[in-house]
This record gives structure tokens, sequence and C-alpha cells, in this order.
């Protein structure tokens, strides 16, 4: 009869569903920035961003208001590896007059209890952060800030709506410092001159609470679940999902709100008439309908309701109502849950009937326990249909097929009703199959939690002070990037002068390239590039004319590192073996080709032909090379091969290559820039100014090999410990100081060293140095491409670091993205203040005021790097206000480049011999 009388109450898994889809629409209009006005889910960002990571330590106070009961505590936080925590409180009543009275009393009454509870565990000299649980809708701007949106539960409390609850108990403990102490000891109490300092750095909803209690235990809890006086629940969300709050990285705490699901009638298919009457006797009518359904506060006075019509339609009691059953709340939660004890049988719920003068029979006393029984089921039901929603919208947010989750949970119906944990979770795990949960009964969780937020504030707080002095000396200012200008203008002088240039560190090598293509060079010819990442041997097919192109055919040849850094011998032997597995793939063996050289390392020359290694740079480290001319070494490997002979017509730089390439599409590019493995730059100088060479008519290109600027220490005050432990480890320690902070074999490699060091305090990978962050080269620079990317999702940083073999958190990676920000950011920029001094001194060097110019540049790191090219343009544009600085990509520089130049050689030389 019960079962029939109540079958809308009992709700099949199709209905759940149902529910569970409903709701998560609900949630998604709660998220959206034009749908939010009309959600009745609030989905109220919490300013949580961060779970407890168990390094959390200190002593902080907390105030719990809202539950059924309110409290003081005070919790200890110890970071000692096992996650403790130590906590104290005191319970104190709340009289009908505080919560259903002003503002003003309610916030005096609470500054009033937690002042009581200070001086009885004698703290009030102490200066202790506050946290403040504030189990009541509010719209959050910050941490510590948050209007009351309405008030619920058994609160109504006058003129608190709308206004910020953390200031008005501010106010009300200040008030109180001030009207505690006699006016007499004003100057000489130490409490009011400030020592002690109650200040209240955060405020939670018990969900939230619950949520970093449990997350203080179990790292996998990002779900707080409330089932007591009220209902509700918060999860982690992703911030890109949260229109109302800027940014896009990381996650939030939203609290959820959801005992208002169903306030716009999207549940009246499932109230029954029991539910509408309950709500209409509220203090609240139609607001809260999903909590009326489910909360431990309703659930006695829905039970009292329907008793109440069974009795008088005669199902019951023989028809005779008495006046406790008609009585407001006379049946409270603890009755249900009481009668709800098979167990101890039918004894609890005759002696509660009887209790309410009703004279049951064994009969009516089954009835009832029946009617307690449906009515508690479907609110641990609706619940974990609710909760099933959250939970698909966490797997489906991180993307995986299977969730493995931990759910934090409080409140009194869940901890005292015998049976309702267990049917919560069954219902749960039958409707989302693919998450495994875990559910986390929390400790005082409401109550605590408010100081483990406070307790994470105080991390994140400390954490982010030392981030920022780790990143701080990236952090160039414009004066110093002006000042790197002057230094490196200064540096390209002494380069320049006859009795400075020997000890020069821009060596300002000049390439005996004069002249730029003007298009009516052509032929085939063969180009090498030395340098790079690659190996290549090219064909080049220049065509001059009305058909005027360039063809390139070209193979990339691998260099194993033992001959990279074995001979000389053994490297130009390898050299020319690629050469003749060139000719002989593209059928070109018996043709002997005017050949361009581009060799990427220092070089000084004599001729346009004739280049004298300086210094191996880079990856390279080939003995017997150094002082060496590469043309000769070169020759003579193809002489010891003796199969093929080459017209070896120019050795050239890549930048120049670079610079060329450019220049045969637009005549105003004299300025070759390369940002790949390496750094680099060459310009067009006035034959004039450049004192080593005779001559001082017309131009000459210069390869600057600026990336040994700073090698004189003129830079030091810019360097960091980490640009130093970079140096160290690399091969040629001390030598291109400058390059090593700006170019793509190093920068992965600064980052790796900045990881380390971070990790090495505590502030990441949970102090946990991975064998893999201790690999060098590990970090590659395409690395912080990929992770710089705007469009990249977090989800996706961790997803590489993972590849790395670095285990990381969400706050893990957005620390590592801004690692690799401050570091990609400072190379862009150093980058810039060293171009703005070349054309600078362009615009000198031609006396204009205005200056238009065109830079050539070739580079992956340039290419591919998302922020990079942008970042060194602003450099430029800001550091060298009165030149227009054209940039142009350069394709296929080294190769390319080094034909053209090859032509304008071999046309030139005609001309000569003409
Ligand atoms: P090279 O300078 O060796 O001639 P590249 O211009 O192609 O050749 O530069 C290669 C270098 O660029 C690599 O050594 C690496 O440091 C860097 N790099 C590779 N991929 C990326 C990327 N996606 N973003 C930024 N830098 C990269
Ligand atoms: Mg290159």
């Amino acid at each position: 009869q019960v079962d029939r009388y109540l079958y809308h109450m009992r709700l099949s898994d199709d209905v759940l569903l149902d529910v569970m889809a409903r709701f998560q629409a609900e949630m998604v209009k709660g998220l959206g920035r034009d749908t939010n006005s009309t959600a009745t889910v609030k989905m109220l960002p919490s300013f949580v961003r961060s779970l407890p990571d168990g390094s959390e330590k200190g002593d902080f106070l907390a105030v719990d208001l809202g539950g059924s009961q309110f409290r003081a505590l005070e919790v200890k936080v110890f970071n000692d590896g096992k996650q403790s925590s130590q906590l104290e409180s005191k319970f104190y009543p709340t009289p009908k007059e505080v919560i259903q009275g002003s503002g003003t009393e309610l916030f005096n009454y609470v500054a009033d209890c937690l002042l009581d509870f200070m001086e009885s565990k004698n703290l009030q000299h102490k200066k202790l952060p506050l946290g403040f649980t504030f189990s009541f809708p509010c719209k959050q701007t910050k941490l510590e800030e948050g209007a009351l949106l309405a008030w619920t539960k058994h609160f109504k409390v006058r003129g608190v709506q709308g206004t910020d609850v953390v200031s008005s108990l501010r106010k009300a403990l200040q008030k109180h410092k001030a009207s505690f102490i006699p006016q007499s000891e004003w100057l000489t109490c130490a409490w009011f001159k400030g020592d002690i300092d109650v200040d209240v750095l955060a405020m939670v909803n018990d969900t939230v609470g619950t949520m970093m209690t449990c997350g203080y235990d179990d790292p996998h809890c990002e779900v707080g679940l409330i089932i007591g006086t009220g209902t509700n629940a918060c999860y982690m969300e992703e911030m890109r999902h949260i229109d109302l709050v800027e940014g896009d990285e990381g996650r939030m705490c939203i609290n959820t709100e959801w005992g208002a699901f169903g306030d716009d009638g999207a549940l009246d298919d499932l109230r029954t008439e029991f539910d509408r009457e309950l709500d209409l006797g509220s203090l609240n009518p139609g607001k809260q309908l999903f909590e009326k359904m489910i909360s431990s506060l309703y659930l006695g006075e829905l039970v009292r309701l329907i008793l109440l019509k069974m009795t008088k339609e005669g199902l019951l009691f023989n028809g005779k109502v008495s006046t406790a059953l008609l009585t407001k709340d006379k049946i409270e939660m603890k009755h249900v849950c009481a009668m709800e004890k098979y167990k101890e049988g039918l004894s609890n719920t005759k002696e509660i009937l009887t209790e309410l003068n009703l004279f049951p029979s064994e009969e009516d006393c089954i009835a009832v326990q029946h009617v307690c029984t449906i009515v508690s089921f479907r609110s641990a039901n609706l619940c974990a249909a609710a909760l099933a929603a959250i939970l698909t919208r966490l797997r489906e947010n991180k993307k995986v097929l299977r969730l493995r989750t931990t759910v934090g949970i409080d409140g009194g119906l869940y901890k005292t009703h015998p049976q309702y944990p267990k049917r919560l979770h069954k219902v749960v795990r039958r409707l989302v199959p693919n998450c495994d949960v875990r559910f986390l009964l929390s400790q005082s969780g409401s109550a605590k939690g408010a100081a483990m937020v406070t307790a994470v504030a105080y991390r994140l707080a400390a954490q982010r002070k030392q981030i920022d002095a780790v990143l701080a000396p990236f952090l160039l200012s414009l004066d110093t990037l002006r000042e790197v200008k002057n230094k490196m203008r200064a540096e390209l002088e002494y380069g320049l002068k006859r009795e400075t240039q020997a000890s020069a560190t821009v060596k300002m090598l000049p390439t005996y390239v004069c002249g730029t293509p003007d298009g009516t060079e052509s032929g085939k010819f063969l180009a090498l590039d030395l340098g790079g990442t690659n190996f290549r041997v090219l064909l080049v097919k220049i065509r001059s004319g009305r058909r005027r192109s360039v063809q390139m055919y070209n193979k990339i040849f691998a260099i194993p590192l033992e001959i990279m850094q074995g001979t000389g011998e053994e490297l130009f032997d390898h050299i020319v073996q690629c050469i003749a597995d060139f000719l002989e793939y593209m059928g070109i063996k018996g043709a002997r080709l005017p050949l361009g050289f581009t060799f990427s390392f220092p070089c000084r020359q004599a001729s346009i032909d004739k280049g004298t290694l300086v210094g191996w740079t880079k990856g390279f480290k080939a003995t017997d090379c150094e002082g060496e001319d590469v043309v000769d070494m070169l020759r003579e490997a193809i002489r010891r091969r003796n199969e093929f002979d080459l017209d070896i017509v120019a050795v050239v730089n890549d930048t120049v290559g670079t610079m060329m390439t450019c220049g045969y599409e637009d005549p105003n590019c004299e300025i070759g820039l390369i940002a790949g493995t390496g750094s680099n730059v060459c310009y067009m100088e006035d034959m004039k100014n450049i004192e080593i060479v005779e001559g001082n008519e017309g131009k000459m290109c210069i390869n600057t090999e600026w990336g040994g600027f700073g090698d004189n220490g003129c830079i030091d005050n810019i360097r960091t410990k980490y640009d130093k432990q970079v140096d160290e480890g690399s091969l040629n320690a001390g030598k291109q100081r400058y390059e090593k902070m700006t170019s793509g074999m190093y920068l992965g490699e600064i980052v790796r060293q900045i990881l380390i060091d971070l990790t090495k305090q505590g502030l990441l990978f949970r102090g946990q140095i991975s064998e893999s962050l201790r690999k060098r080269g590990i970090f590659e620079t395409k690395f912080l491409s990929q992770i710089e990317s705007d469009r990249l999702a977090l989800l996706q940083v961790r997803r590489i670091l993972q590849q790395l073999g670095l285990d990381s958190t969400c706050e893990d990676s957005i620390i590592v993205k801004e690692v690799c920000g401050a570091v990609s950011r400072r190379a862009a920029q150093l980058c810039g203040a060293g171009l703005a001094a070349i054309v600078e001194k362009k615009r000198e060097n031609r006396g204009v005021e205005h200056l238009q110019i065109t830079v050539g540049v070739d580079g992956t790191l340039y290419k591919l790097h998302p922020h990079f090219s942008r970042v060194l343009q602003e450099t430029v544009r800001e550091l060298a206000p009165q030149c227009d600085v054209t940039f142009m990509l350069s394709e296929d520089g080294s190769g390319k480049g080094a034909a053209l130049i090859t032509a304008v050689a071999k046309r030139l030389h005609n001309i000569g011999r003409k």
C-alpha cells in the first residue's frame, strides 16, 4: 500500500539518468557568461585554485557558520610528510535571535565567540590567519571577499544579503578589539597596538572546506559533497570553462549550489504534493527545491506530511491524527535515522510514534519504517544523480576513458543515517560505471576546511614569492636592454678597429662578399651546408632574365657525434663521402660544378674562398681544425678520395647566405639574422669603417659572430646562475655567452636548470628530481615552443612533460610554462637589443634621420617559437625608434644563399677576367 502511495518517490535508473542529464545541462548554463544569470545552479567560483599538496604548515584559526552548529577552531598543520594536523574547537549555540535577527548582531556574535575561543586557548597574543567557513551561496570576487546571494536553510538575517560578509566580520572583530580593552590600557596593550591581528584571509563554503580537508589526505580528491542540514557540492573545474573569471589556465573550485536545482520548475515532474506542501511552509518558498528533497533539514518534515495525509485517509493509526503529528518539524532527521535502524527491529519506530501520541500497531510501524526508507532512499538517489553528472563532467574535462577520483563528504545525514552511504555509493557506481570513485568521509571537513584553504593560500603566497625571486633576474627592464644595446654597439666598434680587433669578443669578420645578386646570375651550383642541425648537400639551378628562378635539390646527411667531435680529417672525409653519394644520387658524377660552402662557424677570411676557423661553436669539436683553412681541408679531402674534382668558389657563413637569399628578392635587405641552433648576425658595412681590409670604397658584408658578445664579462651583470651552469656544462665553457642566452641550443637547457632549482626548493614536482630531469639536453627548445603555444591547454602541457618523464600536477605545469616564457622572452629581448645596435649603426652610417631596412631571418627558433619573433621585433622597435625594420623570412638561406654568393662571385670573377 505504501509503495503504491509513494509510487512517485521511487525513482528508476532511467529517471535518475534523466535527472543527471538535466543537471549536466544546468551546470553548463551556470558556467556560461550569457546564461549564468538565468541558471538555477549558480556554479559560483570559489577562487580556490589549488588543493593541498602536503607541504602546508602553520597555525590557523577558523570559524564555521552555516551548519547545524556554529564553532570556532584552531588548526595546526604540520609539514612532516605524514599529512598530520591537530584540531581544537569549541561549539557555540546559534540562538534563533541571532540567526534570524540583524546582520550586526550576527557578526558581533561571531566575533564574541571567536574571541572567547581565543581566550580559552590562550591565543589572543598570537598573530594567526583566519579562514571563514560560510556555507551559504556567495558571489565571491576574491578568496577573501564575497557577497551573500541569499540565505538558505534556517537562516534569515536582515541586512546581509548583497553585502561582503568578510568585511562585515572584519569590522565586527575590529570593533570588538576596541571595546574589549579598557580605554586606559589602549596605549600599553599589545593587542590594541596590533599584536593580535586576526585577519580573515579566506572565505569558503563548507563544500570547498570538505574537499580541501579530504584533499590534504588524498591527492585525488577533487569533489566536495555535503549532505547534512543542507546539501551542496563543489568540484575542480577547468578555468577555460569558467566564463565569469578571467584567465584560462589551471583549475578553480566551483561551488555548484546545487540545492537550487529545480527552482525554475525543471524537477516539477518529480516533485510530489508533499514536496510542494513542505516548500510552502518553509522560510524560503519556491527556493532550494532540490535541497528540500534531499537534506536532513527537510527529511523528517516530509515524512511527517506523508504520515499526516495517510492517517487522514485512514491508512494509518486507525485514522487518528495527534496534535504532535499536526505540528511542523515534529519529526526530525534523527527520528528518521532511528526508525530506519532495521537491525533494531521496530522498537525505535514504535517508541518514536508513541511519543507523538500515535498509538501504532505493528503494521503501522512497518508502514512508517517503509515511508522513511522511501523518503531517504529518494534523497540518496537524487544526490547520486547530480554527483554522477559532476563526475562525468570531470571525466570529460580530463579527456580520459576512466576517471579515478575521490569525493570528500561531510554532513550529518550521510554520517548518521545507517543506510545512506551504502545506497549513495551503489547508485553512483551504477550511474557512472566508468568512474572509480572513492568516497572519503571528512573529519570536521567543513570547519577545518577554511583553515586548510588558508593554509594553502599561505603556502601559495610563499611559493609565489620564491618563484618570483628565481625568475626575477630574467625580467629585463627597458633600461637594462638599452644598456645591452649600447654595450653591443661598443663591441661592434672594437671588432672593426685595427688596434682592438685582435682581442674583440665580437669578431666582426670580413666576408669578402661585396655585392648582392643583380638577377643576371645563372648556372648550376653545388652547395654544402655545415654547422646547423643537419648537414646537407645541394644542387642549385639559377636562371636569370625573365624566367628568373632558383631550383634546388638537396639531401640531408647525418653527422654522427663521434665524427662531429673526432678528428678534422675524419670530419672532412665524411663530408666528401656525402658529396660523392649526392653526385651519384643526382646522376652528375662527372660534372665539375662551382661549389659554395656554407660553413656556419667563425672564420677569418682573406678572400671569398679562404676561411680560417677561429673556433668551433655549437655542438662541434673536431680536432686539428681551429686555425686551419676550411677550404684547404675540404680540397685535401677531395684529393684524398681522388674520385672527382670541384671548383670551390666561396666559403659562406649562414647569416650571409640568409642575407643574400632575401637580398635576391628585396634589394633593401642588408642584414642577415640567424636564430636557430646558434645566434648570429651579418650586415653590409661601409668599407671605410673596416680597418682591417684594404680599401675605402663600397661595402662589404661583416659576419659579426655576435654570439661571443659578453665573453669579456661585459654582460655578466645580467647572467644568472643558471646561465653559468649551462655554460659550465657546454663544450666551450666561457665562450659564446650571448649565444648561450639567446639560441635554440641552450634555451631548453636553461629551463632545465631552473626546473632543477625550483624542484630542489620544493616548488615543483613535489620536490622530487626525476631521473630524466637530470639528463642534459632532455629539455629541447622545441618543447618551449610547444609549451608556450597559446592554443595549448594545460592538460597538453602536462602530457608533454609526461613524455619527458616529468610527472606534473596542474600547478607544476603552470610554473613550467612560466619558466619557459621567462627564458624565451629574455632571449628574444636580448637578441632584439643586439639587433637594435646593428640597425642604429647602419642608420648612422647612412647619416639619415630615419632608416628603412630589411633584415633577412632564418632559424627554427625564430620561425617556430610562438612569441620569439614578436618580442624580438617589439624590442627592436622600442630600442631603435628611428629605424623602420622589415623582417623577411628567408627560404633556406644557408643553401640557396651559398649558391647565390657562388654565382655572384663567379660573375664578378668572369668580369674581372674579361
Ligand atoms: P640551424 O640553426 O641548426 O641551422 P635551425 O634553424 O633549424 O637549424 O635550428 C635548429 C634549432 O632550433 C634546434 O637546434 C633547436 O634548438 C631549435 N628548435 C627546433 N625546433 C624548434 C621549435 N619548434 N621551436 C623553437 N626552436 C626549435
Ligand atoms: Mg641553419
